[in-house]
């Protein structure tokens, strides 16, 4: 059952009623971050009701130590998670001595606003005190995006009649995760001070011994002007907090004014934290809330020019779109190689804030086409220096002779799985994180990333394939066995042939990068070949296996088989399951669903996706219509993909459903689980519905193309994208496309069959 809390709006989430029921839904939805931290939008004031509290830094984690039922060798010790991390929005408020608590008072005129444009987090309600105060309160918050040591709060109060308030500023760092699976804190508190103008508390994580300064200052204001108080000081073991006692009365506005600085280790070393943060404390003091707030704002515009989708005739799907994109920027801006993209980014605790194989397969493509180049570098560079750490991962399992298994979830480059089914067998991973180097390459013709670092980790990767495929005698030909594809609602496999697609594109593309670096760069290629010590044997060993590969398909219908055996289960439909039993991970066994047909999330469709071009249109078509309808889409990565796919074969009415059900995941909470955190990885998935599926960009021969459809609902829609030192603005709507150059230099791009120049500035018509 879908929700639909929020109001439809084309730059702003609205929230207008305080719902405590759907609370930690709405605090997953309002979050806010700047790409190196994040909050949940959890209330400044003490709350006494359910609430996941959920403040975090980008690369500051914590090994927690692994729990399972039945240890197998092989497993990681820990799972890195990132840290639930010292508050700092808290601002407690007195009214004649009782403390303000959403959960024990009358609330009128609630109205929580996230405004995408300008990066900010409102609030704004009224409400009756249990003591008979009425008040109406009005809080504004924002994580910098031009500062990223930044949070900034105001904080106003109008009372409707006289009464004596006192608003309590603090930071602490008695903080647990809800996720920590012993139930430890992670943080020890090294230092705290407090004085009338900033309080400090450092903190240091327990065995990883990340050092995070989180200091605030406060300015206090009565109808605009500045309050010459002193606040008392409270210091308490974890938390410390200034305390202003003011006296107002009705048509009085109280304004507090909370800047924050959290400085970290991963920036500075560790005995210049405090004065760090002061400096940023004092300079946020002389800058002032709208200053800060200005370059805020611009942070965001700059972003938006580059990024933003502009939909006409659809509020929600333009609303979804936006809500997407606004969360994938405060998740990653890609200025700093050591961070990636959790799957819930700075949302929750989930999936620990680790990289999974989601970054390359599902975010990848955004960065790469609306950020800067260096940006989806980055990304690959991440893998790149953590292709030793993979090398020694393969080793743990047995695989020799420089083989690489990337994690299936890491932070340092170890894995942090451990779940057997996953950890040891969801190895398409792999294929994903060479696919990526492919997409980079034929986006930005960088074909020097390869020779520089591309080719070495192919050739880990292709070299795992190896060892991994086996070679049946029965089949007479190569197989892949026990495996788990990207359905998790299948362990297992043998011949999965999405992992035995990727495998054999993996090793062929090694192949061919060996024979470019060779001719274009031979000296970097010897320095290769003896530094991880290349035979090209297994050039020859490779084509071995992809000429003689198993691909499962019923010889009947032609259906691909997801794996072998596909068609010995009940074949049901997704229609025949009732609706009260969906998502049906959270109503049937999972036994139950083990045994089903019923696919989580895009298999074949993603081999489909990623490999279109091996495959005619009928072929796609077919098998897209027979998995379609087998598919729950019970991960958040799963619908984008068909809908890209949709668009291929022009079913355009599945393809806006599956666009819409990707762009509002989270905002409708399809899955029932927003609360949890945001499903951030899959939000670049709207984006590849619009731009890959209804837009159909590819790269094709060196070259942009474009075979643009539009949805009915839709007037028009437009974007713009970076390739290859120009930026183009695409308008489709319904008869028309229009491309517009905005770069000096012409560019000639294929739309469908026909060879199109694009001059310089000038707008280009085609018809639909
Ligand atoms: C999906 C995986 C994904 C993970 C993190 C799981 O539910 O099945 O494909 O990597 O979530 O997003």
């Amino acid at each position: 059952m879908i929700k639909k809390l929020y109001k439809a709006d084309e730059w702003q989430i609205i929230e207008e009623t305080f719902d405590p029921l759907h609370h930690e839904m709405s605090e997953s939805v309002f979050s806010i971050g700047n790409g190196h931290m994040g909050q949940r939008a959890n209330f400044e004031e003490s709350y006494s009701g359910k609430s996941l509290q959920g403040s975090y830094i980008g690369g500051i984690y914590y090994p927690d130590k692994t729990r399972v039922g039945w240890w197998k060798n092989g497993y990681p010790e820990y799972f890195a998670k990132v840290l639930n991390a010292p508050s700092w929005i808290g601002i407690n408020v007195y009214i004649n001595g009782e403390k303000l608590d959403l959960a024990k008072c009358t609330i009128e005129n609630f109205k929580r606003t996230l405004d995408m444009k300008q990066g900010l987090l409102k609030r704004a309600f009224c409400v009756s005190m249990q003591n008979g105060i009425e008040l109406s309160i009005d809080v504004v918050r924002f994580v910098s995006m031009a500062r990223q040591e930044a949070g900034i709060i105001k904080y106003s109060i109008k009372p409707k009649e006289r009464c004596d308030i006192q608003l309590v500023p603090f930071v602490n760092s008695d903080i647990k995760n809800a996720d920590s699976n012993y139930d430890e804190q992670f943080w020890d508190t090294i230092f705290t001070e407090i004085d009338e103008t900033a309080g400090v508390i450092v903190a240091e994580t327990k065995k990883t011994a990340y050092t995070v300064a989180t200091g605030f200052t406060s300015i206090i204001m009565k109808n605009g002007n500045a309050l010459e108080l002193n606040p008392a000081c409270e210091h308490k073991d974890k938390q410390v907090s200034q305390i202003y006692a003011v006296a107002a009365t009705s048509g009085d506005t109280i304004d507090l004014y909370k800047y924050v600085s959290i400085n970290t280790s991963l920036n500075y070393s560790t005995d210049v934290l405090v004065k760090k943060c002061k400096e940023n404390l004092s300079m946020f003091r002389i800058l002032g809330y709208q200053k800060l707030l200005q370059e805020h704002v611009d942070a965001w515009a700059q972003k938006w020019e580059v990024s933003d989708i502009k939909i006409e005739g659809d509020v929600e799907a333009q609303q979804g779109i936006r809500f997407n994109i606004f969360q994938l920027h405060q998740t990653y801006t890609g200025t700093d190689a050591r961070l990636n993209i959790g799957p819930k980014g700075f949302t929750g605790e989930k999936y620990g804030g680790s990289t999974y194989w989601d970054t390359e397969a599902f975010c990848f493509p955004f960065y790469l086409s609306t950020a800067p180049q260096e940006v989806a570098k980055n990304l690959l560079l991440y893998r790149y220096k953590q292709l030793d750490k993979a090398i020694e991962n393969a080793q743990k399992l047995g695989f020799t002779n420089g083989a690489a298994l990337y994690p299936m979830v890491t932070m340092t480059g170890e894995e942090c799985h451990n779940e057997w089914e996953i950890t040891f067998e969801e190895i398409h991973r792999n294929g994903a994180i060479a696919f990526a180097i492919y997409d980079y390459v034929r986006y930005t013709d960088d074909t020097l990333y390869l020779s520089d670092y591309g080719l070495e980790v192919l050739i880990g990767i292709s070299r795992f394939w190896k060892q991994r495929i086996t070679f049946s005698k029965v089949k007479n030909k190569y197989v892949m066995l026990g495996v788990t594809g990207p359905n998790e609602y299948e362990n297992n496999v043998n011949n999965n042939w999405y992992t035995n697609q990727l495998a054999c594109w993996t090793m062929k593309y090694t192949s061919e990068v060996y024979s470019h670096v060779h001719k274009s760069n031979p000296s970097k290629l010897k320095d290769l070949v003896r530094k991880i010590v290349f035979e090209e044997a297994e050039l020859h060993d490779w084509k071995t296996i992809t000429d003689n590969m198993y691909f499962p398909q019923d010889e009947i219908s032609g259906i691909i088989l997801q794996q072998e055996g596909y068609l010995d289960k009940e074949q049901l439909l997704v229609s025949d399951i009732p609706t009260t039993q969906r998502p049906i991970n959270q109503h049937w066994s999972w036994d139950r669903i083990l045994r089903s047909c019923f696919i989580k999330q895009a298999d074949v469709v993603q081999g489909l996706y990623c490999l279109e071009d091996k495959f005619d249109l009928a072929t796609i078509k077919k098998n897209f219509e027979f998995y379609e309808a087998r598919t729950v889409h019970e991960s958040s990565l799963s619908p984008c993909i068909h809908s890209v796919v949709a668009s291929k074969i022009k079913d355009i009415d599945k393809a806006y459903d599956l666009y819409v059900r990707t762009a509002r995941l989270d905002l409708d909470d399809y899955n029932n689980e927003a609360r949890e955190g945001l499903h951030i990885t899959s939000m670049s998935g709207s984006w590849l519905a619009i731009v890959k599926g209804f837009a159909g960009m590819r790269v094709k021969a060196d070259m942009l193309y474009f075979d643009p459809i539009i949805p009915k609902q839709w007037q028009s829609y437009s974007f713009r994208i970076n390739f290859r030192n120009h930026v183009l603005l695409i308008t489709v709507s319904k008869l028309q496309t229009e491309f517009k150059n905005l770069s000096a230099d012409d560019l000639t791009i294929k739309i469908r069959e026909q060879f199109v120049l694009l001059p310089s500035q000038q707008p280009i018509v085609c018809l639909n």
